[in-house]
Formats: C-alpha cells, structure tokens, sequence
C-alpha cells in the first residue's frame, strides 16, 4: 500500500516537473515511436559565424584577432538543438570545408535522434578528419536528445554538478605592461595559463608574479626543444608556483617526453599529442595526462570515452577548449565534472557571443539546470 502511494506520488510529482515545453514534445516522440505520428528525419542547418577576439591572441608561431566558427542547428518535432564547430586556422579547418563537409550528410534519413551510435558513426566514417565540423553535429544531437529528455547531460551522465573545477584563464605572450593589465582584469579566476615556449618565458612568469600569487599552469605548445632545458625550467616553475605543465616538446619527440615526464617534478599533459581516442593508448606511460577537446575529438560522446580510458589508466584529465561561443563552452561543461582542471575560457575572449550558458562564479564553472547542454541562443 505505502509503495502504491508513493509510486503515485512520484508520478505526480515528476508530471509537475515535466509540465511546460518539455511534455508536448517527449508526446510527440512516443507518439510517432507508436507509429501515431509520422516518421520525421533530422533536419540539420548550418551559419558561418566569425568571433571576434577581445585581445590579440597570441600563440608560440602565431597571432590573430578573429576565429571562425560554423553554428548548427538538428530540429527534430519541433525542438532544436544547437552545435558549433570552432576552427583557429592552424587546425587546417575552415568553414568553406565546414560547409562542405556538412551539405554532404544526410540527416535526414534518421528519425530517431537517440540513436547516437549509428547517427554519430555515420557522420565520423562519411569522411576523414573534419572533427570540428563533426563535433558540431555531435555536441547538436546531445542538445537535441538532452531537452527531449528534458534534462541536462552532466545529469544523464550522472555526475555531480558541484564538482566542477575551478576553470583557469589564459594570458596570452605580450609586453609586461599589457600582461600586468591582463592578470589584473583575471583577478576572479583561481588558476592562470600562461603560454610560453619563446625566449621571453622566465620574464612573462617573473611579470605574472610581480602582480599575482594566484597558482599558474603553463602551456608551451611544443615550443621547448631541449629535453634537459625543459627539465631545468620545470624545475624553475615548480618553484614559482607552477600546478602542470602541457606539451613541453614538440609531439614527434616521444622518447624525450617520456625522459621528461619520468623525471619531472611538475605533471606534463599532452595536447597537440593526442587528439581522439585511438590516442590515449599511445599516451600511456609517456605522459601523466591528456587535454581533451571537443573539437578535436569529434564532440561529447567521444570525450566521455576518452575520459574513461584516461582514468581507468590513472592519468589525469584535463578538459580544454578553442576560441568558442558559450555553445560548445557549455558543452565541454557537461564534462567537467569528471576532469583535474577545465581550461573553459574560450567564451570570456570574444566580444559577440550568440548564446547565453554555463557560467563562471568566483573561477569555478558553475553548470546550470537547463536540458541539453544548457544554453539559450541570445
Ligand atoms: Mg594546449
């Protein structure tokens, strides 16, 4: 009798949470399951979009002020769900490619969205690389199934939303007085990183230090080519305050990372190194951890593999991200919970974002209860 009253209690109590927007279309897909309604396929539309960059973004070989974007959209019985694939010139994507690799899918011909697998395997095999451009698809399709379900993936996931890491915030190469005014408008963030791998590199730490005792992490983007310099100067870091330091050397130079990795006092996360899940393996013993990105590795669905495989080995998991809006931000968020340290800026750095999502509250990354990945297009 007691289990009667609470079943229908918990029916009750679950239709009221449910009443609103979410009811008519979870209606909708059961009804067509039953063959009610005819069988629609995914619609799937695509915006080229430029970002334009706060600052001056400057990398070990490279500087730019605006990154190109292509926004998409899977409708499905009325809902839609929102993807985005962020292509910085030096990752050989751009969105004429993009737009052709899109145009040429067919996502018409799957009338059920939850089919991820097939939906998400027939994307990846329709042709090599592209992973931005089929990261927009994914990071669209969990959106879509996420408000269908009428609840947000780090929930689906099961993952705590209060563990969340705290997010750090990048400091690009710049003269010591801009980099003094950039650490200073960084003052809510709980971590900085810096990039290195120039000549400059005790002098931008020694300029960050000058105004900031926050804990830093350093990213060289392979721009280090001495093994033993490399290890003299993560010996400098560790004193200054360095938490880890990301891909040291140049990717090809595994022996000496692994060297590297082996003696060094500070973790070394592969980034360039390793893209997509096939990569992780490779990674093993020669790095303590891995960065994942979702447009590096194709989205949602393969960055939660990539996170299983990389902790089933005990090495830690860091979760980063390009110049992106607030779309594949809160994506990537969806994650975090699961990740040592979150580099979720790419949002913070552009000027004319399009959506509204997971924001952050005194440096950490503070996930919403929206359904999908927790954004409103602004
Ligand atoms: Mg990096």
């Amino acid at each position: 009798m007691k289990m009667k009253f609470n079943r229908r209690k918990f029916i009750k109590s679950t239709t009221l949470i449910s009443a609103g927007a979410i009811v008519m279309p979870l209606k909708n897909y059961a009804e067509m399951k039953k063959g009610i309604l005819p069988k629609e396929g995914l619609k799937l539309s695509f915006e080229p979009y430029n970002l334009q960059l706060k600052h001056v973004f400057t990398l070990a070989n490279s500087s730019r002020s605006t990154t190109p974007v292509m926004l998409t959209k899977i409708e499905f019985q009325g809902i839609t769900g929102y993807g985005e694939a962020s292509m910085p010139p030096y990752l050989g994507e751009s969105q004429e490619t993009a737009a052709k690799f899109l145009s040429e899918l067919d996502l018409g011909q799957f009338s059920d969205p939850f089919r991820m697998d097939e939906i998400l395997e027939y994307v990846d095999n329709s042709r090599l690389g592209n992973t931005a451009a089929k990261a927009s698809i994914d990071i669209a399709l969990h959106d879509l199934t996420g408000k269908i379900m009428g609840q947000p993936w780090h929930k689906i996931w099961g993952f705590s939303a209060e563990s969340t890491p705290d997010t750090s915030f990048t400091i690009g190469i710049d003269t010591p007085e801009v980099v003094k005014q950039k650490v200073k408008e960084a003052a809510e963030f709980n971590i900085l990183k810096v990039k290195l791998g120039r000549e400059n590199d005790k002098e931008m730490i020694e300029t960050i230090r000058s105004v900031s005792a926050a804990p830093l992490c350093v990213d060289v983007n392979q721009g280090w080519t001495d093994k033993k310099m490399a290890l003299e100067m993560i010996f400098w870091l560790k004193e200054k305050g360095i938490e880890f330091v990301e891909q040291p050397l140049p990717k090809e130079s595994i022996d000496d990372i692994a060297w590297l990795t082996q003696n060094s006092p500070l973790p070394i996360i592969a980034d360039e190194a390793v893209q997509r899940l096939c990569d992780v393996q490779a990674t093993l013993g020669i790095y303590s951890g891995i960065n994942i990105k979702l447009m590096k590795c194709t989205g949602m669905r393969e960055a939660h593999q990539m996170i299983n495989l990389a902790r089933a080995n005990q090495m830690k998991v860091m979760i980063g991200c390009m110049t992106e809006t607030s779309c594949a931000i809160s994506a990537a968020a969806q994650l975090s919970p699961k990740v040592d340290w979150a580099d979720l800026d790419g949002n913070l750095l552009i000027s004319n974002d399009r959506f509204d999502g997971v924001k952050i509250a005194n440096g950490k990354i503070t996930l919403n209860n929206l359904p999908g990945i927790g954004i409103r297009p602004l």
